[in-house]
């Protein structure tokens, strides 16, 4: 599903995010990335959704060669991987309905369908009851909810997670944990960032550690690792 070799990500001020990351994630897999503030997590994140390219090395993601993909086939990638955000990035003049639509109307879905799937995806995330609400009209765990349904309404193979807990109290962040296995025992690829110590303890996947742009741990059922 994804595989990284010998990545090397320099920024154009010089820093060096990544250096040398060696990984392969299978389809259905949920890992957690861990590692202090800076060690290179997000940007490990973004080359896999192609906002950033890597400097050196090779990244296949759904059998794609995401530094060597020509422009015009880079939104062929991008619906194949959801993304959320700790901050979530809902339009905020738009409903709940709308966006989650926005992102089917975006590859040229029929309306039809999207009529169709939308109810449908908010449903899964237990917010069809709120889909006519602004972002504004709805809680921390609410509105990462939309978010969520919109990273999946497309079907992703890979979803990714950028700290999604982050601004969220402890059992809202159960809730959206239980909402993410969910997705990953449906079949999509789960790559999370996070600082969250309990939840990584408690529910045991895949963990693997970045440090200065390293892989320094890499483990099935891992522990969290680090005191805060
Ligand atoms: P993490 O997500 O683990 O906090 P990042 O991937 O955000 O780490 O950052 C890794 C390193 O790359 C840090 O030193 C950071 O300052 C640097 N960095 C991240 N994004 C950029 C950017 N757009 N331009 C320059 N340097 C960046
Ligand atoms: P820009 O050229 O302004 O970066 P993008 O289309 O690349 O526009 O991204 C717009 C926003 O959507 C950015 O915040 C980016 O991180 C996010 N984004 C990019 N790809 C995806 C995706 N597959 N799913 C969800 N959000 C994405």
């Amino acid at each position: 599903m994804i595989e990284m070799q010998d990545i090397w990500k320099t920024y154009t001020n010089g820093s060096h995010a990544l250096r040398g990351i060696n990984v392969l994630i299978d389809k259905d897999e949920f890992v957690y990335l861990v590692g202090p503030s800076g060690a290179g997590k997000s940007t490990f994140m973004k080359l896999i959704y192609r906002e950033e390219v890597p400097t050196k090395g090779q990244l296949f993601v759904n059998g794609f060669n995401i530094g060597k993909l020509k422009q015009r086939k880079i939104p062929y990638v991008r619906r194949n991987i959801g993304v959320i955000f700790q901050d979530f990035r809902l339009l905020p003049k738009l409903t709940a309905y709308e966006n989650v639509a926005f992102a089917m109307e975006v590859i040229e879905a029929p309306k039809k369908v999207i009529k169709r799937r939308v109810p449908e995806v908010l449903e899964l995330v237990g917010l069809k009851q709120k889909m006519n609400c602004l972002p504004s009209q709805l809680s921390g765990g609410e509105q990462q909810r939309v978010a969520i349904a919109r990273a999946i309404v497309n079907n992703p193979a890979v979803l990714v997670a950028d700290e999604p807990t982050g601004n969220l109290d402890p059992e809202t962040s159960w809730e959206i944990m239980k909402l993410l296995e969910e997705i990953n025992y449906r079949g999509t690829t789960i790559i999370m960032a996070t600082h969250n110590k309990d939840i990584v303890n408690r529910i045991r996947r895949r963990v693997i550690a970045i440090e200065e742009g390293t892989i320094v741990r890499d483990e099935a059922r891992g522990d969290y690792g680090y005191d805060t």
